[in-house]
């Protein structure tokens, strides 16, 4: 066989075995679990004993960096793609696109337009592109038509389905005959508590009990069905939250002409969209109005926070301080507890936790991005990931090793194939290298042959 002969050869058994020879990891089980509004240290400040037990038993990730704007919608599409809130186009829970002249509202049913969407594939539909079937219980999005696709299966949103149902329903996905791989879940606490009193109220301390009874009934049920030990568990959130407080209110009206703009996103980040020709007009007005208020135009917004390159964005951006609200005057409703604010805020990170086949046991580091967390998730279920803004090196250290195994008493053949792909893989490159060696040495010879015929040639004549 000639050497390009090989290389051919070489590259149909690439194609045929790609797992094997390119030693990408063998597919895993994942079960993603957000519990909205979960702030990182909630573990420290009230018993937690279920995440406490996970946390021996798995890894912990101190504080994740989340992507600004700190709120629902943007961070929960940055953990399914790997992108900052400005390229997925989920810029805000409120929002206008200009473009499409239609407004994005968690409180409507505009959210359900599949082009807001569609910036940015989610795992779930690059996981069921390359083959796989996923399965997805109220995660924001999962209840939208994105680029033709929902999940394989998957729930309408209904805040009032409860949380034992919601798993009730991954469990069934997980243990079917046409199972799914890839699991999302979410849950609507402790964010909604956190906002009527505040993360600093005595009485976070029952919602967080609360949540860590459920996680226990989550990794008691998946015992029951036998799932435990062979699931990839990730447990996070989007963000954190910040105390607010009367005392700590900016109000528009003190500074701006209420009608010489549209305020389209709302404490304590402010999408502001001038009347024509008043921009100028009113950033200067706004500029240096208040000392816990940060005023910038589109184009300045700093670029550490990735938040710039998106028509959804609008001319004007206000951001408020921690713990300080924006509002058109004290009329408007706010809440004792917010988040919004900018990422590198310790307050505004939320948590996690993971615990399966694939992660290390009984580890912890103080950080991760939020964006690293969707290339860990394609490397865990053995799928290609699309370009994004992550990077599995910076967790890697998480995982058991590079290539992580799939228990033995589960899809027992399939490991056997594995192996035995990767003696077939070796003994092709061995045999290749013969090859090109054998390859290189002959080309030396006749090289060195010519050479010296070349250099004997003029002796010779002399
Ligand atoms: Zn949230």
């Amino acid at each position: 066989m000639t050497l390009n002969g090989y290389c051919r050869f070489l590259t149909i058994c690439t194609l045929i075995f790609p797992k094997t020879l390119c030693f990408l990891p063998k597919q895993q089980r994942v079960l993603l679990l957000s519990f909205d509004g979960f702030r990182w240290d909630y573990i420290y400040k009230f018993p937690t004993p279920s995440f406490h037990d996970i946390i021996k038993n798995g890894v912990h990730v101190e504080q994740i960096t989340n992507v600004f704007i700190t709120k629902t919608y943007p961070n929960h599409y940055t953990m399914v793609t790997g992108l900052y809130a400005e390229s997925h186009g989920i810029i805000a829970n409120e929002m206008y696109d200009p473009v499409l002249n239609e407004t994005f509202s968690m409180n409507h049913m505009t959210i359900y337009n599949s082009k807001f969407w569609e910036d940015a594939y989610p795992v779930w539909i690059t996981n069921q592109m390359q083959g796989h079937r996923s399965g997805a219980a109220m995660w924001p999005g999962t209840d939208v038509q994105i680029h033709g696709a929902f999940p394989t299966y998957y729930m309408h949103y209904n805040e009032s389905v409860s949380f034992e149902d919601r798993v009730a329903k991954l469990i069934e996905w997980f243990i079917s005959e046409e199972s799914i791989n890839l699991g999302l879940l979410y849950w609507e606490q402790p964010d909604e508590k956190g906002h009527l009193w505040g993360p600093n109220n005595p009485r976070m301390k029952a919602v967080i009990a609360e949540i860590d009874e459920l996680l226990d009934y989550l990794v008691q049920e998946l015992k029951k069905a036998k799932l435990w030990d062979t699931l990839n568990v990730i447990i996070t959130s989007d963000h954190g939250m910040a105390q607010s407080s009367a005392d700590r209110i900016i109000e528009l009206d003190q500074y701006v002409d209420k009608d010489l703009y549209t305020m389209i996103d709302h404490s304590p980040d402010v999408a502001i969209l001038p009347v024509e020709g008043q921009l100028d007009a009113v950033f200067s007005a706004l500029v240096k109005a208040h000392p816990h208020m940060t005023v910038y135009k589109k184009e300045d917004i700093p670029y550490r926070l990735h938040y710039r390159h998106s028509s959804r964005i609008q001319p004007i951006l206000a951001v408020a301080d921690e713990g300080w609200e924006i509002l058109q005057n004290r009329s408007d409703h706010f809440e004792l507890g917010n988040h919004g604010y900018d990422n590198i805020l310790p307050d505004m990170h939320p948590i996690f936790l993971a615990h399966g086949p694939a992660f290390r046991k009984n580890v912890s580091k103080q950080t991760m991005e939020s964006t690293d967390l969707y290339p860990l998730l394609c490397y865990l279920l053995g799928i290609e990931p699309l370009p994004n803004n992550g990077s599995l090196e910076h967790v890697k250290d998480l995982l058991v090793s590079a290539a992580p195994k799939e228990p033995l008493d589960r899809h027992q053949e399939e490991s056997y194939a594995y192996y035995s792909g990767i003696v077939l893989g070796s003994i092709l490159v061995l045999g290749f290298l013969v090859m090109f060696v054998k390859h290189l040495t002959r080309s030396q010879v006749s090289a060195m042959w010519i050479q010296n015929t070349e250099i004997a040639q003029p002796l010779l004549q002399s």
